[in-house]
């Protein structure tokens, strides 16, 4: 079913900015709204086809690792969707309400980028299958936005120090890349 996913040569023509930066990764293939929602592996198909999704035809897929997105009509959902191979997993995430507290400094756990506590969510996701239903969850703390691809993009100019920021981007893409498969394994373990 996903078996057409196309390979697009990951240097494009013509980028300005930051977008200069070399990708590491080949493109990431653009997900359907079909992908998406037959993706889900810890959602209920009902819930599935009723989740709300980002604006896909704006999402900018050369730099993105994954696509996370909190609902726009439940205050504590979100999703992460990602290319497993050729196949779309896609997972429902909820967060703790209960926030970091304030002036605490945050870490998300999957692009490792440290920030001010408040942009930073314990999400939990129920395991897919029987672990699931009986109430398993695994829990991370993430980005409360869901967009580490847009925040591990951002880099200081060139400088002596760092004279090729596309290196940086490069090595966080890479780390990023690594934690989100292994939290979508820890999910997905004995489904
Ligand atoms: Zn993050």
């Amino acid at each position: 079913m996903h078996s057409q996913r196309t390979r697009i040569p990951s240097r494009p023509v013509g980028r300005v900015g930051y977008n200069e930066l070399a990708p590491t990764k080949e493109i990431v293939r653009a997900l359907t709204e079909d992908d998406i929602r037959t993706g889900f592996v810890n959602a209920t198909d009902n819930e599935a086809q009723r989740i709300p999704l980002p604006g896909l035809h704006e999402v900018i897929w050369r730099d993105r690792e994954f696509l996370g997105w909190r609902d726009a009509r439940a205050a504590h959902r979100g999703y992460l969707a990602y290319w497993r191979g050729d196949e779309a997993v896609v997972i429902a995430l909820r967060e703790c309400e209960v926030p970091l507290a304030r002036g605490v400094g945050g870490m998300c756990s999957l692009c490792h980028t440290p920030q001010p506590g408040y942009q930073v969510s314990l999400f939990t996701a129920a395991r897919a299958g029987e672990a699931g239903r009986d109430g398993n969850t695994v829990g991370m703390y993430m980005c409360a936005d869901l967009a580490c691809s847009i925040i591990i993009r951002i880099v200081s100019p060139p400088s002596d120090v760092q004279p090729d920021p596309s290196l940086v981007v490069a090595r966080r893409a890479d780390g990023l890349q690594k934690r989100v498969e292994s939290f979508i394994d820890s999910v997905l373990k004995n489904a």
